[in-house]
């Protein structure tokens, strides 16, 4: 049972500070046991030759790897190791690119499963799909209640790994929290930090979810 084994782990490490920021080689000793969770990347763009640049991601491939690598030396003070499957380009028609601009996901879920490759939110697909867009309105990301994926803007106000682990915080359970700043589900700042209620809800969670799509 790793849920137990989580429980267990979080015990044996109470004394440390939610606060101080686990690097990947730290957290691994800290946990029992590592939960590797698979997570795709995907920039949208409306055209691979010729992106229109105001509803295009300008971001590269390469820059979800550095962010990806920022996401895991947050998760890692939750023993929590995101594991790449795919990173890649793809087009999503300029209208629904233009209605995400400014922030209506809507026509986005229609696309997901039909123009967009099936193995995106498929049963083939990761169990975190995060795509990066131009813009979303006035949010720096957002998780649709429910699912299993995110989307990211260009330019957030906040650190890139630290807006796309929050939202994978959403997608492992967590809601918001406003006490205290410092905290990754605070909106809208820089907090990273994890309780270790948090670090146990979202272990379990993880676990849950991954029974759930097998
Ligand atoms: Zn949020």
């Amino acid at each position: 049972m790793v849920f137990i084994t989580g429980v267990a782990a979080l015990a044996a490490c109470g004394g440390q500070s939610a606060a101080v920021l686990g690097t990947p080689e730290s957290s691994a000793k800290a946990f029992a046991e590592e939960i590797t969770v698979g997570i795709s990347m995907y920039l949208l763009v409306d055209d691979l030759e010729n992106p229109d640049t105001t509803l295009s991601s300008h971001r590269s491939e390469e820059e979800l790897a550095v962010i990806l690598a920022g996401m895991n030396e947050i998760w890692g003070q939750a023993g929590i190791h995101l594991e790449l499957a795919n990173l890649e380009t793809i087009v999503v028609e300029a209208d629904v690119l233009a209605k995400v601009a400014v922030g209506d996901i809507r026509a986005f879920f229609d696309r997901l499963g039909g123009t967009i490759p099936f193995n995106v939110t498929g049963p083939e697909s990761s169990l975190i799909s995060g795509f990066y867009t131009r813009r979303i309105g006035g949010s720096n990301g957002i998780t649709p209640l429910g699912t299993g994926w995110y989307m990211v803007m260009d330019e957030p106000s906040v650190f890139d790994r630290r807006v796309s682990s929050h939202e994978v915080g959403h997608i492992l359970g967590l809601r918001h929290v406003f006490e205290d700043p410092g905290r990754l589900l605070y909106p809208g700042t820089n907090g990273m930090s994890l309780t270790p209620g948090e670090i146990t809800l979202t272990r379990y969670v993880a676990m849950e979810l991954m029974k759930a799509k097998r």
